[in-house]
């Protein structure tokens, strides 16, 4: 698996604040500069990268003279305002010194959940790597505070290594990666149990970093990497070569192996991107016929409708017991299931006037996980 990170061509790389300042909070341009360093030497080697960084936050408290992370929200969100421009201004500073053109990128979680933003963002994406541009991405802080609450962009990198289609995703950390009580590095995670039976009862020091990123986050991040097929590399971003000599394939950090049940495009956005509109709980027949038997949803087995959604919006499947269990593009609006929940396909029409297919859920447009 190692080896195979060396034909990477496509590598969204994030750092998080806590790899651009220094121990007492500030941002550091040398931190900044070997950063830099380390995404210029990749797009020399021939490879795309686009950088998922934070940072905007720090840079607004430094301008500010504020010695303490803010704790109300208001003003993080006003010091990332303050610290994005900046934040950008340092970046392309840099980069143009190395004759590299760089882009800025704010995005946001649930901006991301709307099909027709995503492929926008996927094709502004697209045409900056054919330009030869950098393109830097942050969370748009003003509007959403996701990642300031939780995370510090972790979430938000898997994201965007799925917006670009990423061969790979590499977060640069405080530490070269998860370690176990004994002191033993794990060297790779091959399946999402592994994270759940293994990992999580035996790291070590799961508060080790200092940002709000964590490892609970990492975690978080690698499984949803993992579930959308795309391998997730954890490495120092302290070192200035960890990042080449991960990409030539050598044994850094911890490298979550990229699930084999990745789904297509379409399948992996009905199942993390889009907004949920709402439920369905179906019979245990129906369960049974969609998990089994790989058969479409009908409006027999469905057996309670919640919240208010249109024919063509995603919804969420679960059992009698409440157990999610997938999801799904319908093809009838909430208001029409609520006359035809329960019954036959063939009655429909004398229901409802009309007809689109005898399918609720088309095989096709469902994603199930168990
Ligand atoms: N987007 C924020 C930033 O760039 C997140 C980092 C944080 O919460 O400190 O500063």
């Amino acid at each position: 698996m190692r080896q195979q990170l060396k034909f990477s061509i496509r590598v969204v790389v994030k750092a998080g604040t806590s790899i651009l300042t220094s121990e007492d909070g500030k941002i550091s341009s040398r931190n900044l500069a070997r950063l830099g360093g380390a995404v210029e030497r990749v797009l020399k080697a021939g490879k795309q990268a686009v950088l998922v960084s934070s940072g905007a936050i720090a840079y607004g408290m430094q301008a500010m003279g504020f010695l303490k992370r803010p704790k109300e929200m208001a003003r993080l969100q006003a010091c990332a305002a303050i610290g994005q421009g900046k934040l950008m201004h340092a970046y392309e500073e840099f980069f143009l010194s190395k004759g590299l053109t760089t882009a800025q990128i704010l995005l946001t979680r649930d901006g991301l959940e709307d099909r027709t933003r995503f492929l926008a963002a996927r094709k502004t994406l697209e045409e900056l790597f054919s330009l030869g541009v950098l393109a830097i991405v942050n969370e748009n802080d003003t509007v959403a505070t996701d990642e300031i609450a939780f995370g510090d962009n972790d979430i938000l990198s898997v994201q965007v290594a799925h917006l670009v289609g990423a061969d790979l995703l590499v977060i640069l950390s405080d530490v070269d990666g998860f370690y176990l009580r004994d002191g033993s590095r794990i060297r790779e995670v091959a399946s999402e149990a592994e994270i759940d039976t293994e990992l999580v009862k035996h790291l070590r020091d799961k508060r080790k970093e200092k940002t709000v990123g964590g490892m609970r986050a990492k975690l978080k991040a690698a499984k949803l990497a993992m579930r959308l097929g795309i391998p997730l590399l954890m490495v120092s971003g302290h070192e200035a070569n960890s990042l080449e000599r991960a990409l030539a394939g050598e044994d850094v950090g911890t490298l979550f192996h990229a699930s084999r049940l990745a789904k297509s495009s379409r399948g992996k956005w009905i199942a993390f991107s889009a907004a949920r509109k709402g439920a369905l709980t179906l019979d245990r027949g129906a369960h049974e016929a969609l998990l089994k038997k790989k058969r479409s949803l009908l409006a027999s087995g469905i057996v309670r409708v919640r919240g208010a959604f249109e024919r063509g919006d995603v919804v969420e499947l679960e059992t009698l017991e409440g157990a999610i269990f997938g999801r799904g593009v319908v093809r009838y609006s909430s208001r029409d299931l609520a006359q035809i929940t329960g019954k036959k396909s063939h009655e429909i029409q004398a229901i409802l006037g009309y007809k689109y297919q005898d399918e609720v859920i088309h095989r096709n447009d469902l994603v199930l996980w168990g």
